[in-house]
């Protein structure tokens, strides 16, 4: 699964990403954590990137671009990820296509969460004030001046990037003035609509592969054996019974050795 949230600050895209990383066991790649380590560990990126963020602007594109396809080949990153926070601009998007198409990848989703500039406001206050009660240390550009800036930034160079995806058929749109559940759920309805939809017509398969594996072991494998026994061969061994029923797919004869396996500790 590889998903882009696309939102304002505030819109909660880190919030849904990390729930989607548990549920999909996909990482989660923020160019505002990795640009946030790098200032804290004063790499020359994060040098570059210090005073840009405390503006509130956007760093360069060919900084962000170049952090995130180093990350992008991580081996965790390999299974599936969520980006959140980038792309920011056009030719960002169009650097990310072009990072995708070299690896043979292609996007499942972009997620745009519409939330309305003054309820940006209120949430990045909250967000503060529950910061300061926690005793937590405050992001320096989480601060009303600050998110102007970043809403104006959004605006002007992300908001875009609606379109973009519009064109390439990979948007869908969420309320995210919703709350926080309801939210997660009509991601999950989208994301069910395309990969996951399909995820589940092979998990049916799966299913019936074991109900059928589970049927014949009752009665196909019994007569199979006596055949074999009437023959005057030695009973077929239990993994190759298995083999025999889940046939003709090799795939089949797994997931069928799966099931047994798995009742079998069920059952102690
Ligand atoms: P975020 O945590 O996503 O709100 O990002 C915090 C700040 O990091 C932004 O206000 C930008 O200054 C910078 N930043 C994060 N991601 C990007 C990006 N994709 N392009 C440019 N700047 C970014």
């Amino acid at each position: 699964m590889r998903l882009i949230l696309l939102g304002p600050p505030g819109a909660g895209k880190g919030t849904q990403a990390q729930r989607l990383v548990k549920k999909y066991g996909i990482v989660q790649l923020s160019t505002g954590d990795m640009l946030r380590a790098a200032v804290g560990a004063g790499t020359p990126i994060g040098q570059r990137a210090k005073d840009i963020m405390a503006r509130g602007d956007l760093c360069p594109d060919e900084l962000v671009v170049a952090i995130v396809a180093e990350r992008i080949d991580q081996p965790d990153a390999e299974k599936g990820f969520i980006l959140d926070g980038f792309p920011r601009t056009v030719p960002q998007a169009e650097a990310l296509d072009r990072m995708l198409e070299a690896k043979g990848m292609k996007l499942d989703g972009v997620i745009g969460l519409k939330v309305d500039a003054d309820i940006l406001q209120s949430r990045i206050a909250n967000r503060v004030a529950e910061c300061k009660a926690r005793g937590e240390a405050l992001r320096p550009d989480d601060n009303p001046d600050v998110l102007r800036t970043r809403i104006e930034a959004y605006r002007a160079q992300t908001a875009p990037l609606v379109d973009y995806y519009r064109g390439q058929g990979v948007l869908k749109l969420v309320n995210g003035m919703a709350p926080i559940s309801e939210v997660a759920a009509a991601i999950d309805r989208l994301l069910e609509v395309a990969p996951a939809k399909k995820a589940a017509r092979k998990k049916d398969t799966v299913k019936t592969a074991a109900v059928k594996t589970g049927a014949v072991k009752r009665a196909a494998v019994k007569p199979a054996a006596k055949e074999a026994a009437s023959r005057k061969k030695p009973a077929p061994t239990r993994s190759a019974r298995v083999s025999a029923v889940a046939r003709p797919g090799r795939k089949a004869a797994a997931r069928g050795k799966t099931t047994l396996r798995k009742s079998k500790s069920r059952r102690g």
